[in-house]
């Protein structure tokens, strides 16, 4: 399928605080945006048409996702738009969040993975988070039973696709 999308910034004149979740910066200066995007199929029929409000950052320049619409964020304050303004990267925060809770099981250990999901998956924070810390005692379990009967599920998993 051949699709395209193009993007119109159509407002742009707000500014808001707010505490940044990826430089972490308190109380910064924000300039707000509303963007339609038209989505096209084959390049000419239009699909969707889909509506963002998106903040951007003045002390680091990221673009973020706010779940507050453009007409209502000036209301908020900084410290009620946490969690409500987040990375663009959403999708990947929460495959990175399962997968760590995947290696903690598969290999004896995923304690690399455990912190690179701490670093990435705080500012998001919510059910990512309890994968995270989830898949810690299951780490120590995974860690444990290597050492004791030197097993780890990974050998197996490679074993199984050997034997396709
Ligand atoms: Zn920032």
């Amino acid at each position: 399928m051949v699709s395209a999308k193009q993007s119109k910034i159509v407002a742009m004149n707000k500014m808001v605080k707010i505490h940044c979740p990826v430089c972490e910066a308190k109380n910064v200066q924000a300039k707000v945006q509303f963007a339609v995007t038209q989505k096209y199929l084959f390049y000419v029929i239009p699909l969707e048409q889909v509506r963002r409000t998106y903040v951007h950052c003045s002390a680091c320049n990221s673009r973020l996702d706010s779940e507050v619409h453009y007409d209502e964020i000036t209301k908020y304050t900084a410290e009620q738009l946490v969690g409500y303004i987040h990375p663009g990267y959403v999708i990947t925060t929460g495959i990175y969040a399962v997968l760590t809770l995947i290696s903690g099981a598969v290999f004896p250990a995923g304690f690399i993975f455990f912190l690179g999901g701490l670093a990435i998956c705080k500012p998001r924070g919510g059910w990512r988070m309890v994968l995270i810390w989830l898949s810690l005692p299951i780490q120590l379990i995974a860690t444990l039973i290597f050492i004791i009967y030197k097993y780890t599920l990974f050998v197996d998993i490679i074993r199984f696709f050997e034997n396709l």
